[in-house]
């Protein structure tokens, strides 16, 4: 026999749903940051193919933010669903349902995006084609081939793999031969036991072997994750299933009811709850609660009860007096309401890692799953990147930790309210203590369009975040509360006399994003689309009045020492790379962009010269009108002052870092310090 075949890797990716492409696409836009040999990754997948229909549908403002920083936020956007409005339906005293409410889909002024639905299989789509533009073809997902084993080692994850047959490979679906006989997401369902496990392929396959010796691995194999089973029992979800049972189907419906072109929350009298998602190309979306299947004494509910008839006479039944039908189903599927988190996303060694519904699993009408799951892999995969470039200290490994599963705790807490919020029968009267109370409903439903969005995220103190507070512990369980390493010391009242330099800066949470213009060619910027995910840590520098002598003089004094040899820009930039190629930094001033001179006003250092291609002029912006786009108002918004600015340490992610004053440099020196390893 001959042996099998031995590769070396630096980051393999395990699946490839949301969460695995998201880790290998933003691994994909690391490719510019200096290192001495390229980064080399790998993404497989059990499936032969990618999703096509069905599954996960919506998309979040944080998302769309992420995408954006990624370049590909327009094409979701022109090819999405707008999801506008929310109404409400409610039996009335004779136990018809009326609306009853309208509120808006997303928060008003929240983000420059505001919630799509697109099937997942587009999202996918946009991915594929971005990792292809960015690895230039270097990184493609590997399909049909399943791990057998992994063993973490001092150096080296070895991760043993087979590759599937085609038959092995393929995406199992029941066919009923009528006219729902399309595609079924039920393979995906956590209705489903053990009864596709594909272990048994794997290890007693045909397919050729090979040994995968990985720095690091990335676990995004799905709620019934391989990966998160090998790491053992530490590892397991905990949490609960309830009895409640929903039906999913992607209909184009033929109706009379009204606001079938709006997101809905209809509760009925007595038979159950629907909720209504209207999607692209004429499809609707709708979730029903199936009052007809329950759980059995072991907990699970009998799939083959569940066909496409059964969920859509539920529809029927809920949305009476209104008639519904349809002649043509894309996908449907049925899934037990349940919340599931893992303790640990990560193996102590920092080595391997999990993300998505891997560690955490909940209902899908909150339309979190895959947006949290991305975001998961969003703020993982830089980490592991420059880490294994050389440009990070491996400390800030542990944050993804002690960032992201505080994230999917909260999420598991607002899902447990809001799905049982849904699923109840509504309160006849305030004396219906079994009811739940419709005030209370949109109660829910308002302050949940704020967690929803993805961008009430905030991020604790550690390596990356100088902020007060408790930074937490690394895990549940006594066994493993190790502290976070290389946490910044700063007392509750520094912190707040920091942060109150700018309160529209939440050290912690993303940047948010006004207009402001390019000082060069007076074009209009959301400031966002300077932030891009490559990877670069950036310092924004809000100058002020740069036309006040005495502020002018605090820029300069600023500037010499970012300049300087022995500052962290220097140190932490390669001999012959750009000094822009893993700090950025930009410029926002308050001054008139008339009065102002880019080459006059700003220090060389915040438009860097270049001897091939002259200064760099898309690094200083101003807060000022623009001639077609109106006033951002940056200044304002953010709450910096605009005659002393302050400084902002910002995140390869978007998220704040640092907040001080131009003063604070031997404070901004630490921080990157702490994260950046000198040249
Ligand atoms: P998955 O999408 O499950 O991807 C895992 C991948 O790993 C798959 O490609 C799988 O083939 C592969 N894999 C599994 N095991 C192995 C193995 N051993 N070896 C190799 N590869 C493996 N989320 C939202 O955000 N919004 C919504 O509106 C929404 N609606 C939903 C509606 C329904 C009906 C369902 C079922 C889910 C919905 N979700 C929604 C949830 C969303 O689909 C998931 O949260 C999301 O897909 C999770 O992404 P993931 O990458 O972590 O896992």
């Amino acid at each position: 026999e001959s042996a099998t075949p031995e590769t070396d890797v630096d980051v393999l990716i395990i699946g490839a749903g949301p969460a695995g492409l998201m880790a290998a696409v933003s691994l994909a836009h690391l490719a510019p940051i200096p290192s001495s040999s390229p980064l080399s990754v790998r993404i497989i997948d059990k499936r032969s193919t990618k999703i096509f229909s069905g599954q996960a549908d919506g998309l979040q403002c944080r998302s769309l933010e992420i995408f954006d920083s990624l370049g590909f936020a327009d094409r979701a956007w022109k090819e999405a669903n707008h999801m506008i409005e929310i109404c409400m339906w409610n039996p009335d005293s004779s136990g018809i349902i009326k609306r009853s409410d309208r509120i808006p889909d997303t928060i008003v002024g929240l983000s420059r995006f505001q919630q799509i639905v697109l099937h997942q299989g587009r999202i996918e789509r946009f991915f594929l084609d971005n990792i292809q533009k960015y690895s230039r073809g270097a990184i493609k997902v590997e399909r049909g081939i399943m791990p057998t084993s992994l063993e973490i080692g001092q150096e080296r994850v070895k991760v043993k793999v087979r590759k599937l047959t085609e038959e092995e490979a393929a995406v199992p679906q029941v066919r009923t031969g009528s006219k729902n006989d399309s595609t079924d997401g039920l393979f995906r369902s956590n209705l489903v036991g053990d009864d596709y496990e594909d272990q048994n392929i794997a290890r007693n396959g045909t397919g050729e072997e090979e040994v995968i010796n990985a720095r690091f691995v990335i676990g995004c194999d799905g709620a019934r994750s391989w990966t998160r089973r090998a790491l053992g029992h530490d590892f397991e979800l905990q949490g609960e299933a309830t009895d409640f049972i929903w039906g999913v189907m992607d209909i184009i419906p033929i109706t009379d009811f009204p606001d079938i072109r709006m997101r809905c929350a209809i509760h009925s009298a007595n038979d159950g709850s629907l909720m209504v998602i209207p999607r692209e190309n004429r499809l609707v979306r709708l979730y029903i609660q199936l009052k007809e299947v329950t759980p059995d004494a072991s907990g699970r509910a009998d799939r083959s009860k569940i066909t496409p008839e059964l969920i859509f006479s539920a529809a029927q039944k809920i949305l009476k007096p209104f008639k519904i039908d349809y002649e043509y189903c894309d996908w449907w599927t049925a899934y037990q309401i349940g919340q599931r988190i893992s303790p640990f996303f990560s193996h102590p060694s920092n080595k391997v890692f999990l993300a998505g519904d891997a560690v955490h699993t909940h209902s899908p009408k909150a339309g979190q799953g895959m947006n949290v799951s991305m975001q998961d892999s969003f703020n993982l995969a830089w980490k592991v990147g420059l880490v294994a470039k050389g440009v990070c200290h491996p400390r800030i490994l542990e944050t993804y930790q002690s960032e992201r599963r505080r994230v999917a705790q909260d999420l598991i807490e607002f899902d447990h309210k809001f799905s049982r919020l849904f699923s109840g029968r509504p309160a006849k009267d305030v004396m219906d203590a079994e009811g739940v109370s419709m005030a209370e409903f949109k109660d829910a439903f308002l302050k949940g369009n704020l967690f929803a969005s993805g961008l009430s995220v905030d991020y604790g103190p550690s390596s990356l975040v100088v902020k007060s507070g408790d930074p937490g512990e690394l895990g549940d369980r006594s066994d493993r509360s190790r502290k976070l390493e290389g946490v910044h010391k700063i007392t509750e009242d520094e912190f707040n006399a920091k942060q109150s330099l700018a309160k529209g800066l939440p050290v912690g949470m993303r940047v948010n994003s006004f207009k402001v213009l390019n000082q060069a060619c007076a074009r209009p910027w959301h400031f966002q689309e300077r932030l891009k995910a490559d990877g670069r840590f950036r310092v924004v520098l809000f100058a002020g009045n740069i036309l006040d002598q005495k502020q002018k003089q605090r820029v300069r004094a600023f500037c010499d020492k970012l300049n300087s040899s022995d500052g962290f820009l220097r140190k932490a930039t390669p001999e012959g790379a750009k000094i822009d190629s893993v700090v950025e930094v930009l410029t926002i001033h308050s001054a008139k962009r008339t009065e102002t001179e880019l080459l006059r006003d700003f220090p060389d250092i915040l438009h860097p010269f270049d001897s091939h291609t002259g200064w760099d002029y898309n690094k200083v912006f101003v807060d000022d009108e623009s001639y077609h786009e109106g006033f951002g108002d940056a200044y304002n918004n953010y709450g910096a002052d605009r005659e002393r600015g302050c400084v902002v340490a910002v995140r390869p992610d978007q998220y704040v870092g640092w907040i001080g004053e131009l003063e604070d440099f031997e404070q901004l020196q630490n921080y990157f310090e702490g994260i950046l390893i000198s040249k």
